[in-house]
């Protein structure tokens, strides 16, 4: 399987760390993006394809040009991937996962008629339907308002406490969900592959930076008993079963204020919240998601290390040309591993790269936190 020619739509981190993995054995990966400068998998792939995910025909064309297709993001031409399946395509996750994923409203019906706990919630098709359903007494305060198709980092999610805050309303089709006691936010990676080998990670928890909201740092694995521990793994592999993955998923949950779990939404490619498992697990995400989509044994998903990970993002008050400051600092902290994706535009906020501590002490978490968000800036 490794002399066959995959092909991953995307080329973000995700795309870079995947194509990391895959040079270790030598596979070729070939990664369709829009511009190979911007794209932090464009110098490690075997080839690069200039072209849009979201065309039908560009998608096609590249499908065409390799035996097996993946994706290392959601937002791609579903129609083509369809066509190319139909055609004979090994395409890993499937397109009929993909477009499940890609809807919130289908997620959540998913969810609920596979008996799986998560917030209720209703399907309005534009805001004049919210409003009316507001007005009727049929949608209630506190409530989050999220965009079905193409939110991602908390970009199409509102959060409505009061009448003022729906001024700002998407007007397009959305879920309304009942806005959850939130204690702690968590997430769990299940891999999958053709002879339904399943390997599942310990979960993790994240928390998430209410500005960026984008996550901040994350924690592995969770301070959960083994009982929540093994509940949320269950889960992870009826919903594998259920979609019959051939890939990786990672899902996301909540924990609320009562102790209740509630699954928040998936993905089908690798995740931010699976980056430590590069250094802090037996085999990182992107070798196993590798592994998956081509047909090869999985390897453990056994933590090695607990392991604290925090995001760099693109400094606040700065837009243009990156120019790292800080690494030194970063660096000098015990067990640091420094990722840096190579984007060559910061933007407030943007994922610049991310840091894994390995083993950090229990005291020491937060102030090698605060130690790595305060000296990372991506100007000098
Ligand atoms: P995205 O696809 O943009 O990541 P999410 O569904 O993960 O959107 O929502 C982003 C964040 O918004 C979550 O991590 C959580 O903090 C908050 N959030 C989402 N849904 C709810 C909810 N029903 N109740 C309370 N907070 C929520």
């Amino acid at each position: 399987m490794i002399n066959k020619r995959l092909g991953i739509l995307g080329g973000g981190q995700l795309g870079k760390m995947t194509c990391l993995a895959a040079s270790e054995i030598a596979m070729s990966v070939s990664i369709m993006d829009h511009n190979r400068d911007d794209s932090p998998a464009g110098n490690l792939c075997t080839s690069f394809v200039a072209g849009d995910i979201t065309n039908y025909a560009d998608v096609m064309s590249f499908g065409n040009s390799v035996d097996i297709l993946s994706i290392e993001i959601e937002k791609v031409n579903v129609k083509a991937l369809y066509d190319l399946h139909e055609q004979g395509k090994t395409i890993n996750p499937s397109p009929g996962i993909i477009s499940l994923i890609q809807d919130k409203s289908l997620q959540k019906s998913f969810l609920i008629d596979n008996n799986l706990p998560t917030s209720e919630f209703v399907k309005v098709s534009d805001k004049v339907e919210l409003m009316d359903r507001f007005n009727s007494g049929n949608i209630k305060f506190p409530f989050v308002q999220k965009l079905c198709k193409d939110g991602y980092d908390g970009r199409g999610v509102l959060i409505c406490r009061k009448f003022a805050d729906m001024n700002e309303a998407f007007d397009a089709p959305c879920i309304i969900e009942n806005l959850v006691d939130i204690d702690h936010e968590l997430a769990v990676i299940v891999c999958r592959n053709k002879f339904r080998q399943t390997a599942i990670y310990d979960v993790v928890e994240m928390v998430f930076d209410p500005n960026a909201n984008l996550l901040d740092f994350q924690i592995a694995p969770a301070t959960l008993d083994t009982f929540q521990t093994l509940k949320i793994q269950k889960m992870a592999y009826e919903i594998a079963e259920a979609i019959d993955l051939i890939g990786i998923l990672a899902i996301e949950l909540f924990m609320t204020k009562s102790g209740e779990i509630l699954v928040n939404e998936m993905a089908p490619r690798p995740h931010n919240s699976g980056h430590h498992t590069i250094e802090a697990c037996q085999t990182s995400q992107y070798e196993n998601f590798l592994r998956s989509i081509t047909g090869l044994p999985l390897g453990s998903p056994e933590t090695l290390s607990s392991s604290l990970l925090v995001n760099l993002l693109g400094s606040q008050d700065y837009q243009g040309p990156v120019n790292y400051s800080g690494v030194e600092r970063i660096l000098s902290i015990p067990n640091t591993h420094l990722h840096i994706y190579g984007k060559p535009t910061s933007k407030p906020f943007r994922k610049m790269g991310h840091v894994n501590v390995l083993n950090p002490a229990k005291n020491k978490e937060i102030e090698y936190l605060n130690e790595i968000k305060s000296s990372f800036k991506t100007y000098k």
